[in-house]
Order: structure tokens, then C-alpha cells, then sequence
């Protein structure tokens, strides 16, 4: 039998209230495995939505046995479904990509044959070179933290990089034995390493449901993003805390000087207050940043797992 069409791909695909655009994800996928030319699965994860997805996944479940799903028993984060898919995945290739046409399916195509024709690549990811559609300050702070990112991390994390991507099963099983709580999937699979190879396509807007990431999620997520890659932070508040002391001695120097050659006049309430102000500041900050990463610690020592599955479909 011909090695290839003994070959499967596990398609994961994390679905938070997805139940408008899962028809036509489903349909859009149907039409186009026949040309992978290899057995598929589907792996749907339900991260506790509150409308019908899991009854629509039910649905294609009776009609396609190609089709599995797990539902949480509630909201875990995408990070988490993506983990939960990677374990269940038994493919040879496994795909994570959403479900909501945003990463394009056609792409498909080409990272199979890809990975087909170079024996020494073990991942295609994707990167979105534009963000038309999305609003100007989203984009703007994206841009910025991918910059900011490569900057303070040991790895590489590609401007625009999306968890939609293909790969070998040693990189699943590289990337399942990082069990940690605080995960950041892409900052996850640049640390793996391996061969990556990224594909390039401009921003494409959902198809239907609306993004349930909000501005204020996305910020705290690059901030995750940056604690869990970087000390960078720490460093920062190292560099602080060094120069605020060496600022003090300066200023010491200079009130004893000047009170030794001009007296002890009573003035200097303005500057005194700006020093304690500014201190005050340096301090708290630092405190916080100290804080962020004791926060790390603490949901990590707690081992709690990554989710919590209410039901799934029988293998
Ligand atoms: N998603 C999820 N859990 C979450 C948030 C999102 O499983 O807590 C899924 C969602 O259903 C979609 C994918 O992750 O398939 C990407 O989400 P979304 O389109 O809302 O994010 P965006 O594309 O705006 O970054
Ligand atoms: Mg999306």
C-alpha cells in the first residue's frame, strides 16, 4: 500500500459560540479534503460556549465519524482547547486553526505539500502580513508587541505569526510535554524550535459570529504573552531601582554641599516631594512586576489542570 494514503491529519479547531459560522467552516473543509489526498479527523473543542456549537457538532458527528469533539465544562481559553486538541490529535500531520474562516482553508493545500516535499521541515506556520478590517489601535499594538516581543525574547516570534499552522507529530509531542498553566501557544511553539517554515497572506476578516476577544483581553494576553517569555520586566525594574539610587546619591551629595556652603535654608518642599513621588512610583512598579511573576509561580505550584471536559464524542 502507498505510504501516503496511510497518512492522517488531525484538524483542531477551538470553538468559543461559533454555532453561525461552523456550517459554512464544515462545508468550506468538506469540499476541500478531497484534494489532501489522506484521511482526516476533525477535532472540534467546545470551550464552554453558550449558544448551540456543541449541538451543531453533535450534528456533524452522527453524519461523519471523521468527526470528534470535546466539550469543557466551561470557558478554559483558547490556549487551553488547543492543548486538549493536541492531545487527542492522533495524526501523523496535525493542523490548529480557527473556526472562523479567518485562517484560509486553501492554505491547506499548500503546507501538506510542503511538508510532502521537504522531508527536514517539520512545521508550516502562517503570518498575517496586513490587518485590513481591523480597527487602527488593534493593529497598531499588535505590530508592537510582536516588535517588543523580538526584542526582549530569547524566541523568535515572527511579527503577525497566528496559530494556524501544520506540523509533524515530533513537534505535538514536543509541544505537549510543556505542561504549564500559563500557556501562549505561540510563544510555545517558537520555543520548541524545529524547522519552521512561515507562510505569508493578508488579513482575512471573519466570516460570521463576532471576535470574542475584546481590547482589554487582548492587552492583558500580550502581557502574559511577555511574562511568560521574557524577564525582561525583571531587568527593567533592576535598571530602575540602579539608577534611582544612583540618582539619590547625586542628590545627596548635592543638598550636603549646598547646605554646607549655603546654610540650611528651609526651602526645597518642590523638590523634595518630586524625589519622594518619584520613588514612590519606581517602587509600586516594581512591586507590580514582582508581583506578576509571583502570580506565575502561584497558579503554576497549584498543578490545577489545564481544563475540565463535561463531554465528548466516543472514539
Ligand atoms: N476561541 C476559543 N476560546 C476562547 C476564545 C476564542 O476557543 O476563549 C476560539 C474561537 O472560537 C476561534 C478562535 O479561537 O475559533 C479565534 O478566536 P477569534 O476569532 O475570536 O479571535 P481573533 O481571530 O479575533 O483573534
Ligand atoms: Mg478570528
Amino acid at each position: 500500500m502507498d505510504l501516503k494514503t496511510k497518512m492522517m491529519i488531525s484538524i483542531i479547531v477551538p470553538c468559543l459560540n461559533e454555532e453561525e459560522v461552523l456550517p459554512l467552516f464544515y462545508q468550506t473543509l468538506e469540499v476541500l479534503i478531497p484534494d489532501l489526498g489522506t484521511e482526516i479527523e476533525y477535532i472540534f473543542v467546545d470551550d464552554g460556549s453558550t449558544d448551540r456549537t456543541l449541538d451543531v457538532l453533535k450534528i456533524y458527528r452522527e453524519k461523519n465519524p471523521a468527526v470528534h469533539y470535546i466539550s469543557f465544562s466551561r470557558n478554559f481559553g483558547k490556549e487551553a482547547a488547543i492543548y486538549a486538541g493536541l492531545q487527542q490529535a492522533s495524526g501523523d500531520l496535525v493542523v490548529v486553526m480557527d473556526a472562523d474562516l479567518q485562517d484560509p482553508p486553501s492554505l491547506l493545500l499548500e503546507m501538506k505539500e510542503l511538508l510532502d516535499q521537504n522531508p527536514d521541515l517539520d512545521c508550516v506556520g502562517t503570518r498575517r502580513t496586513s490587518r485590513e478590517g481591523e480597527p487602527f489601535l488593534r493593529s497598531f499594538c499588535a505590530d508592537f508587541f510582536y516588535r517588543f516581543m523580538q526584542k526582549i525574547s530569547p524566541v523568535a516570534l515572527p511579527s503577525g505569526v497566528r496559530d494556524f499552522r501544520m506540523m509533524r507529530r515530533s513537534v505535538v509531542d514536543a509541544v505537549l510535554e510543556l505542561t504549564e498553566y500559563n500557556r501562549f501557544s505561540k510563544g510555545l511553539f517558537a520555543w520548541v524550535g524545529f524547522r519552521t517554515h512561515y507562510l505569508e497572506y493578508p488579513n482575512v476578516e471573519r466570516q460570521a459570529g463576532k471576535t470574542s476577544w475584546s481590547f482589554r483581553q487582548l492587552f492583558f494576553y500580550s502581557i502574559e504573552g511577555i511574562v511568560n517569555f521574557s524577564d525582561f520586566p525583571l531587568i527593567l525594574a533592576f535598571v530602575a531601582g540602579l539608577s534611582s539610587c544612583f540618582l539619590a546619591l547625586v542628590m545627596t551629595l548635592f543638598v550636603v554641599v549646598r547646605t554646607l556652603v549655603l546654610g540650611n535654608p528651609t526651602s526645597g518642599w518642590t523638590s523634595l516631594m518630586a524625589v519622594i513621588l518619584f520613588l514612590g512610583g519606581v517602587q509600586l512598579l516594581t512591586i507590580g512586576i514582582l508581583g506578576k511573576y509571583i502570580s506565575k509561580i502561584y497558579m503554576e505550584t497549584k498543578k490545577r489542570p489545564l481544563y475540565l471536559i463535561k463531554e465528548q464524542s466516543e472514539s
